[in-house]
């Protein structure tokens, strides 16, 4: 599901940390609005150099950062740790400026600065490290999700769209694999037996898979097969064939067809995608359980 902002603004309102949000906010604003009423008030204003505007610079964009912050879409404990360092780091660049403008004594707002800025960046740096894992983990989760197929564990059609991108100023043999009558296992055991044969097969697949032979889940009861070594490519199609045919997938005994081309290296892939469906075709027509290169 994609959040919007709007989303976290309700979600900001409606809990606790939205009451926080709102003190925090208002607290940035009114501290160094507060200063510089002050140092006007107290002529300190004659103060403001390029010291001052340097702080002032620094505390637009630590206010800037809070609120930022507070829109991360992970309640994540170290995200709260991270808005409490920049709070803290606000706090040290707020009391230098009352230092620079004169308004208390330099020397006592300089002792407190120092004393909230190192904390401070320390818990910036361990919240944002661990902050920054934490998205990574999330990312590739996420793109594992977004290319497996959850039956089967094999590459997705996604997954299969991009490799084919890969490939295509690359030579290799493509082929397509269908279960043949794969709708009477369903008929004759359930649904539930056909995902299971279909998650056996997957598992097989996926241990066959290298770096040469790359296998997808192309459709229900259908594989895309990429052999990018081609030289014995037709011989490494019969062996696959033997080996998922040879065992007993979830119990039940397959065969399958197969449809193959060879891709030259300026050929698009979804041209030669086509020639590998009507092999496939062929080779369902003429009797089933072979392949046919086209
Ligand atoms: P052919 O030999 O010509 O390939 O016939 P077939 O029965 O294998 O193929 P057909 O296209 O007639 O039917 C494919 C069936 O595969 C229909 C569909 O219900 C089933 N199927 C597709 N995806 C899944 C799945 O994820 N799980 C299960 N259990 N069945 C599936
Ligand atoms: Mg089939
Ligand atoms: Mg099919």
């Amino acid at each position: 599901m994609k959040l919007r902002i709007n989303d976290t603004l309700i979600h900001q309102a409606e809990s606790p940390r939205g009451i926080i949000y709102r003190m925090v906010i208002v607290y940035t604003y009114l501290a160094p609005l507060a200063i510089f009423i002050i140092a006007l008030t107290q002529r300190s204003h004659e103060h403001i150099n390029s010291y001052c505007i340097v702080n002032s610079f620094s505390v637009i964009i630590l206010i800037w950062l809070i609120r930022k912050s507070f829109k991360i879409l992970s309640p994540a404990p170290y995200i709260s740790t991270l808005i409490i360092g920049l709070f803290i780091l606000l706090n040290s660049t707020l009391s230098s400026m009352i230092g620079g403008l004169n308004i208390l004594d330099s020397s006592t707002t300089s002792i407190v600065a120092a004393i909230l800025h190192a904390p401070a960046i320390v818990i910036i740096a361990h919240s944002f490290n661990k902050y920054i894992t934490f998205v990574n983990s999330n990312y590739q989760s996420a793109l594992s999700l977004a290319f497996t197929d959850e039956l089967t564990g094999l590459p997705n059609r996604r997954h299969l769209n991009f490799k084919l991108k890969e490939i295509e100023n690359k030579s290799c043999t493509l082929c397509i694999a269908d279960i043949d009558y794969f709708k009477k296992i369903n008929d004759t055991w359930g649904h539930e037996m056909g995902d299971k044969v279909l998650a056996s097969i997957g598992l097989k697949l996926m241990n066959l898979s290298n770096e040469n032979l790359f296998i997808a889940r192309s459709g229900g009861e259908e594989f895309c097969i990429i052999i990018t070594e081609t030289t014995d490519a037709a011989d490494q199609v019969r062996n696959i064939l033997s080996f998922l045919q040879g065992g007993i997938n979830g119990g039940v005994n397959i065969t399958l067809s197969v449809g193959a081309s060879i891709k030259k290296t300026n050929e698009m892939a979804s041209l030669v995608m086509e020639r590998a469906d009507v092999a496939l075709y062929q080779a369902k027509n003429t009797g089933k359980n072979r392949v046919v290169f086209n």
